[in-house]
């Protein structure tokens, strides 16, 4: 009897029939975001269309190609900085780089240096999970970024030794090791960092450092576009870990010192980091803005898209408004 099923013809026209292993097939997609797959390509007309480099950060071994990448445009200099998707569960930021190319381009047509790492955590983003090694959402169980950048970092109490000893993940440490090597290159002015926050019922709102944490103009103005694409703002309150909300911006953290919260935003917002146990100059960003748009369940994905796509758009405005900062 088995050997009458038909189905075999059908599995011949499948190209899951043929992939190395069944982790192509398992991609998330429930939420309408492109896959893994779709993103890249997207992405790599930077390089094929534009002339822009385009480096491979990290490729994760036993994989179907999965990796890290970055581009960036020949000329180098003073640059403008755009990541998303360090963590896998907040889609939008990727999606609206994809989308939104053209503005990118356009900035660096202008003679901007750019430098885009658009879906640094892809392990995570393909499986929906928020770290690259478990599908605990909640780092108590054993999650880590991979924009975890302790081990760079001066410790909280004295600034004499790194605040961690190791990065925690082989695919952290690729990460960490080429934003600041690139760094050294394309000093980063503004940097756009893309998140979500699915905890966040109450509205979107952004985390801003570098030179001038508060009353940032470029922080304003995200925080307007965001608005504008209909997203509601948390004007004010204070976020679950205690960091006070000043409309819709967060520049100081629950105790009203400076954030340090050890992430790769810290890293290039910081005016000292280690390298081989030396203390130098770090990348000290004049503006490092992460935006995050609300993504609780029940959310609309199209919405949180376009209302990073509208941030995105007006990146040569940004650049233009941090330009004038002091
Ligand atoms: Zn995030």
């Amino acid at each position: 009897m088995l050997a009458l099923v038909v189905l075999p013809m059908v599995c011949a026209a499948s190209p899951a029939a043929d992939a190395p292993d069944s982790a192509a097939s398992a991609s998330f997609t429930a939420d309408g975001r492109n896959t893994f797959e779709q993103l890249t390509s997207r992405y790599e007309s930077l390089s094929s269309e534009h002339g822009w480099q385009m480096e491979t950060v990290y490729a994760y071994p036993g994989t179907d190609g999965l990796a890290i990448r970055a581009w960036r445009t020949p000329r180098r200099g003073e640059a403008t900085w755009i990541l998303a998707g360090i963590h896998g569960e907040e889609p939008a930021g990727p999606n609206a780089i994809a989308a939104q190319l053209a503005s990118i381009i356009e900035l660096a047509a202008s003679g901007v240096p750019v430098v885009v790492i658009p879906l640094c955590n892809p392990k995570a983003y393909r499986s929906n999970w928020r770290y690259p090694n478990t599908p605990e959402r909640d780092w108590h169980k054993g999650g880590y970024s991979v924009g975890d950048a302790e081990y760079l970092l001066p410790d909280l109490a004295t600034g004499a030794q790194p605040r961690a000893a190791a990065a925690p993940g082989p695919d952290t440490q690729a990460l960490t090791q080429f934003v600041l090597q690139l760094a050294a290159s394309y000093p980063p002015q503004l940097v756009l960092d893309l998140h979500e926050d699915e905890l966040s019922t109450e509205g979107g709102y952004i985390y801003s450092q570098g030179r001038r944490a508060a009353d940032n103009p470029v922080g304003a103005e995200v925080i307007r576009l965001l608005q504008s694409s209909g997203i509601p703002i948390r004007e004010s309150g204070r976020t679950r870990f205690g960091e006070p909300i000043v409309g819709g911006v967060i520049s100081r953290d629950d105790q009203g010192q400076p954030l340090r919260d050890g992430s790769i935003d810290e890293l290039l917002a910081s005016k000292e980091v280690f390298r081989n146990g030396a203390k130098i100059q770090g990348p000290a960003a004049r503006t490092v803005i992460v935006v995050e748009t609300p993504a609780f369940a029940g959310s609309k994905f199209d919405l949180r898209v376009a209302a990073q796509s509208a941030v995105i758009e007006q990146v040569q405005e940004l650049w233009r408004l941090n330009s004038a900062i002091r």
